[in-house]
């Protein structure tokens, strides 16, 4: 049995953690949940954001499955999720969008998978305001060492699942010393993968690309800001937030997440799509090498999505959340 920090999160986040469980406990999943919250929820009930029973959880399992957390908006308190994956190093957002049977979508034969740089960047939280002159600064600091660590990453993911290539994605016309470094390391660490084509886009061309011939593109690496941006660009040529998966991986600890946020606009209602949460525990089911497991609930969940009627009404159908984790139990 492998013991994983379940963090329910925010708004629909409990809601979609309980589907999410239910699947589980019905498929037989040798996976134990050791639940710690972070967030607002738990702010308001003990006045702490991360609290240190939950970090403690993390330092001790190594693997989380995480639901959505509410950040107020150009104020209050800094992202839970930046910073968790700050502290751990959890340097790779992995985001893989592939297009489903029957959930309608411009394109029909959409599957990438995106790496964003997820601790450096604009979101270093190097920040500075002058009141005086009224000057607001961001800096988007990025190291050799962070870019090696995501550029190979990516390749290595392509060469463990037979992807043809790797796009690296930047803005080095402009961004003469982040852009070249970044570019320039991409270009060495394709080397040692001979059997990888290696090819690299400007960000605006790969925005206009991606809307157009989205089927051009295999593992895409990138920056963090340009990263977050097209990772959500991606997610929208299939489906949107709701359908997809997000897992923070860094060298020794991976915390998968729903990567679409507390839906206060219908939390409590009983109507939120778990599908984004269950396709990332179905990553984190890979990650924990439970492949057999993995393999049988997408299965299940595949077979549920290419009928609109088992569906949350995101999806256009009529089932509640439960229900539709109930159409896909029937199935294991
Ligand atoms: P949101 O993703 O919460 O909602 C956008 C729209 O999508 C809403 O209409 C919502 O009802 C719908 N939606 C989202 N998830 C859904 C699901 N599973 N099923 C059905 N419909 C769904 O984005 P927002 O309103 O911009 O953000 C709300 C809060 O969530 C903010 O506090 C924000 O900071 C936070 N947030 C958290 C995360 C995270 O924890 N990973 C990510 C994004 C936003």
């Amino acid at each position: 049995m492998k013991q994983v920090t379940l963090i329910p999160g925010d708004g629909i986040g409990p809601e979609i953690t309980e589907a999410v469980k239910a699947i589980f406990s019905a498929a037989n999943v040798p996976v134990s949940w050791e639940e710690e919250n972070a967030g607002q929820t738990t702010f308001e009930s003990i006045g702490e954001l991360i609290p240190a029973t939950l970090i403690a959880s993390l330092e001790k399992n190594k693997v989380a499955l995480k639901g959505p957390i509410t950040t107020p908006v150009g104020k209050g308190f800094k992202s839970i999720n930046v910073q968790l994956r700050q502290k751990f190093d959890l340097y790779s957002n992995v985001r893989p969008a592939k297009t489903t049977k029957g959930i309608e979508t411009r394109f029909d034969n959409v599957n990438s998978v995106l790496f964003r740089e997820n601790t450096e960047g604009l979101y270093s939280g190097l920040e500075m305001f002058d009141e005086r002159l009224q000057i607001s600064d961001s800096v988007a600091r990025i190291t050799r060492v962070g870019c090696q660590k995501i550029i190979r990453a990516a390749f290595e993911y392509a060469s463990k699942h037979g992807c043809k290539k790797v796009t690296a994605v930047h803005k080095a016309n402009i961004l003469k010393s982040a852009g070249a470094m970044f570019l320039g390391e991409f270009n060495q660490i394709a080397k040692d993968y001979p059997n990888i084509q290696a090819d690299d886009k400007i960000i605006d061309n790969m925005c206009m690309q991606l809307v157009a011939k989205p089927e051009q593109f295999d593992v895409i690496v990138t920056t963090n800001l340009f990263g977050d941006i097209l990772s959500d660009l991606c997610a929208g040529l299939v489906g949107g937030l709701g359908v997809v998966a997000g897992a923070n991986i860094g060298d020794d600890m991976a915390i998968f997440e729903a990567v679409h946020g507390s839906a206060p606009d219908i939390a409590g209602k009983g109507i939120a799509n778990p599908t984004a949460l269950l396709r990332s525990a179905i990553m984190m089911l890979h990650h924990l090498e439970l492949k057999e497991e993995a393999n049988r609930i997408e299965a299940a969940l595949e077979a549920t999505l290419a009928n609109q009627q088992e569906c949350t009404g995101d999806l256009g159908g009529k089932a509640s959340t439960m229900e539709f984790a109930q159409n896909i139990i029937s199935k294991l």
